[in-house]
């Protein structure tokens, strides 16, 4: 006979181990299966940090999400005793017409959030490491700040598996199908049945859900950390915010130096879109160092020797919004995937909603933009 479960969770990374984590703590018996060793660096929740804000660019109906993450990465840290989350303020930064500062606006204007309007002098003036044209300007907030990555997703797995939860690592699902009203899973290892599966496969989901009908597509993202030259001082976070640049239609960003690999800078999007993570190339190319250099040096010109390079994976869909639903077929299946590239922060608010989708096959969160059905 098949082992049995309440639910079964496909894939442990961010979103996984926080579905793991939620349903454990309301008494389910959960299985997390994970093709990989736990928290590797061969999906999209790796590369040291990840940037947590609240006046949201990509829609102001994120934010009641940001704000309850914050709550609850809070009590992760409590129940866990661990640092997981480092505030520090965020700038978001760019010329005149910047959709990406306009719609940090929208968010400050439409949830009254607190937050400060810039010029481009002022904020090289505050911020000395930077040199942005004046005609630029910017929105920083202070309810922002970045996450430890790893530490998060481990957290969440120690936390669900001392509440009973079952995880398996290097046990790739092959295939899952529904039975009845549940389903079942098949690994080289076995079969599992349960009443409920959460799909929360990354990048794998393209292949896993490819019959959904949403188009995802996975981008090669490379994060790279460069010394703080001359001016260490200047990259320090006392001086230095996160920042969301818009600039020359490539936005990048960046993160102050928190340790001896320096600040840490970025391309968001802009990588040529693949079907799936088998073309992804792992290695950090001189080219990636140099379009880095070429690009942005200008706006940073104190930066230092690169030290660190990793590469990570963004799985996109056509709007860049979320996939968070009831799978359309079958109700005992909840997939939550496509996260664009800025769904880590949002962790354990789609771990609690994922329950309650489990759960009760709804949530009181508002979720209604992240449809599957919507038109993509
Ligand atoms: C470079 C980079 C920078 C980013 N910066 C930010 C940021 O600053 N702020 C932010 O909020 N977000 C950011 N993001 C986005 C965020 O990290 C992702 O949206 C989030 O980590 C996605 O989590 P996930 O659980 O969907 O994917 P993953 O964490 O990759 O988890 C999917 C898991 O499923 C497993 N899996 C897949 N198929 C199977 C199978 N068949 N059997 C078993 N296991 C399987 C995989 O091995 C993997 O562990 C960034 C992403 C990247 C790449």
């Amino acid at each position: 006979m098949p082992q049995s479960f309440d639910v079964i969770v496909l894939g442990v990374g961010g979103m996984g181990s926080a579905a793991c984590f939620e349903l454990a703590r309301r008494g389910r018996r959960v299985l997390g299966l994970e093709q990989f060793p736990l928290v590797h660096a061969r999906g999209s929740s790796h590369g040291h940090t990840r940037i947590i804000r609240t006046a949201y660019a990509e829609g102001p109906a994120y934010v009641p999400l940001a704000k309850r993450a914050f709550e609850k990465w809070y009590e992760l840290e409590q129940l866990t005793g661990r640092h997981l989350l480092t505030e520090c303020p965020c700038l978001n930064v760019g010329p005149p017409e910047s959709e990406h500062v306009a719609g940090v606006r929208a968010s400050v204007s439409a949830h009254q959030l607190a937050a400060e309007e810039l010029t481009g002098h002022e904020i090289n003036r505050r911020f000395p490491a930077f040199n942005f044209p004046t005609d630029y300007s910017g929105v920083v907030e202070q309810a922002a700040g970045f996450l430890y990555v790893e530490e998060c997703v481990r957290a969440h797995i120690d936390s669900a598996m001392s509440l009973g939860a079952e995880i398996h690592a290097e046990e790739p699902v092959r295939a899952w199908k529904t039975v009845g009203n549940g389903v079942e899973l098949t690994t080289d290892k076995g079969t599992y049945r349960a009443a409920k599966l959460v799909v929360t496969a990354g990048a794998w989901a393209t292949k896993l859900l490819a019959d959904i009908g949403v188009p995802l597509r996975v981008m090669r993202q490379v994060l790279l950390w460069f010394g703080t030259g001359k001016r260490p001082e200047r990259f320090r976070r006392d001086h230095f915010p996160i920042f969301i640049a818009d600039v020359q239609g490539m936005p990048f960003y960046g993160l102050p130096a928190i340790d001896a690999f320096g600040a840490k800078v970025a391309r968001h999007y802009g990588a040529p879109e693949l079907p799936d993570p088998k073309g992804v190339n792992w290695e950090v190319t001189g080219e990636d160092v140099n379009a880095m250099r070429e690009n942005f040096a200008d706006f940073l010109p104190g930066l230092g020797e690169f030290t660190k390079g990793q590469v990570c994976m963004y799985t996109v869909t056509p709007d860049k919004h979320f996939v968070i639903d009831l799978h359309p077929e079958f109700p005992q299946v909840s997939i939550a995937c496509g996260f664009s590239g800025h769904g880590f922060k949002f962790a354990p608010t789609v771990g609690e909603v994922l329950a309650d989708l489990a759960e009760h096959g709804n949530t009181k969160h508002d979720i209604g933009m992240f449809s599957a059905r919507r038109t993509l």
